[in-house]
């Protein structure tokens, strides 16, 4: 094929060259790179997948405790709300192969779904292992090939077109690539921000990555005492000085460095990069349906009617035991002494810690641990309908690498086979119709 004028890569790598611009070429095999893979074959375009490690969704694999929590039951209004800054972005994708699609993509695959209580959405076996195996086994029947072991290093671009990829001296022609290499967390399973740097070579801006789903680690030394308490549907509000910065309502679990489980990693998202500043409080009240006065009121019958009981019993069902003695311990108030002697200034301390138990969170645990990784290619310079860059003719990206962070809940996998599956046909309409 006649080459006008060869990029810069494009001249370093020339070794062992196949040129073929009808060629999708996807890199990375996470599920955002499989729905990419599948869907340009299905379009009709020759599809090679490369892999840089030795097995297709390494990460997939661990999600959902191996359940993998692949999507939650909603409309496309209602995913792209648990989208962040990042929903408006996905929408239009979002009605065209959101939740219900991706649904019935599973189950016309023979991966039957299942939709929990609270909306999410499983393999009905709860194994993620089948949820590779459904998307590698579409692929192949779409006879998708697939090359293991291969770091892709070099995007190779002339005259702003995409004209295929390089792995060190190799290089392999393609007239559309699908950039879909993840974020930077458990870099173990592969995704170690190589697509932040080739989208970046590229021209693109990519906003610093960030931990996002994460535990928090608390300085205050009370809370080693209570790893393994868990708080079930109670109230997070994080403050900086006299701002409040977010809320989240949801489950709470404490480890021996601080807070983890559903609402705090949903909370760390949004504050993960102010511990620049400095320390955050963060407020966790329990009981948030029952305002101040009433709880203060509620606290004053119990302990008039509690005679000679201790405190500590008259408190026994207001949190978990351990959090309880913390509490009490807190307010000041001896555990010990007859519930009907505590004093209205050790009650009214008692309600204030319920409603707003407070710790200080000091970071994040590093990067390495988080489910997702904030930041990414910037969505300004995306097509939303196809994925396709603004900047470089034939490029296309998806999943975790964009600028796209969801709740826990199933959001960042549906995230990442909507973007794939946008990428895919985007992809194979580029090689079908160059421009
Ligand atoms: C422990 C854990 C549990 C999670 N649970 C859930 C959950 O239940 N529900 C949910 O919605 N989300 C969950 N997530 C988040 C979800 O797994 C990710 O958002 C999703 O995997 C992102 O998909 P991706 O395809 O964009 O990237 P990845 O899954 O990271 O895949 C990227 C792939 O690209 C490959 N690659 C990287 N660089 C190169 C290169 N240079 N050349 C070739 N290949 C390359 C990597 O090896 C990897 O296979 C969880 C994350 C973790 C860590």
């Amino acid at each position: 094929m006649p080459t006008k004028r060869r990029g810069l890569l494009a001249s370093f790598f020339l070794v062992e060259s196949v040129s073929l611009t009808d060629r999708v070429v996807v890199v990375g095999g996470g599920p955002a790179g499989l729905m990419a893979a599948g869907r340009a074959a299905e379009e009709g375009a020759e599809v090679l997948l490369v892999e840089k490690t030795a097995r297709l969704g390494n990460k997939l694999r661990l999600t959902g405790g191996g359940r993998a929590n692949i999507s939650h039951a909603g409309d496309a209004q209602a995913t792209s709300a648990h989208l962040g800054s990042a929903g408006p972005f996905l929408s239009p994708g979002l009605t065209r192969f959101g939740p219900r699609e991706l649904m019935a993509f599973f189950n016309e695959r023979a991966m039957p779904t299942a939709i929990e209580l609270d909306g999410r959405v499983f393999p009905k076996a709860r194994n993620a292992h089948m949820v590779v195996a459904a998307l590698r086994s579409w692929c192949l029947a779409q006879h998708v090939t697939f090359r293991y072991r291969s770091a892709v290093n070099g995007i190779c671009v002339d005259d702003g077109r995409v004209t295929g990829v390089a792995i060190d001296a190799l290089t392999i022609g393609g007239g559309a690539v699908v950039l879909a290499t993840g974020g930077v967390s458990y870099p173990n399973t592969g995704s170690t921000g190589d697509g932040y740097r080739l989208a970046e070579g590229l021209g693109h801006s990519v906003v610093p990555p960030a931990p996002g789903l994460i535990p928090l680690v608390c300085s205050d030394t009370w809370v080693a005492g209570l790893a393994g308490v868990s708080l079930q549907d109670v109230m997070l509000e994080a403050r900086q000085g006299s701002a409040s910065l977010a809320s989240e309502r949801g489950d709470v679990l404490f480890t021996s460095y601080g807070l983890s489980g559903p609402a705090t990693l949903n909370l760390s998202s949004r504050i993960g990069r102010l511990f620049e500043r400095g320390a955050v409080a963060i407020r966790i009240d329990l009981a948030p349906d029952t305002d101040a006065g009433a709880l203060d009121a509620a606290l004053a019958q119990r302990f008039r009617m509690a005679g000679r009981a201790s405190l500590g019993g008259v408190m026994r069902d207001m949190a978990p035991g351990s959090l309880t003695k913390v509490i009490i311990q807190l307010s000041g108030a001896d555990a010990a002494r007859p519930g009907a002697e505590i004093s209205a200034i050790q009650r009214g301390r008692m309600a204030q810690l319920l409603k707003g138990l407070e710790l200080h969170a000091v970071a994040t645990r590093p990067i390495q641990e988080a489910m997702v990784t904030l930041g990414g290619v910037s969505t300004c310079e995306i097509d939303p309908e196809t994925m396709a860059s603004r900047l470089v003719r034939g490029l296309f990206f998806a999943g975790e690498l964009i600028d796209i962070a969801g709740d826990s809940g199933g959001y960042n996998l549906q995230a990442a086979f909507t973007s794939g599956w946008l990428a895919g046909m985007g992809a194979a309409r580029a090689v079908r119709e160059p421009v």
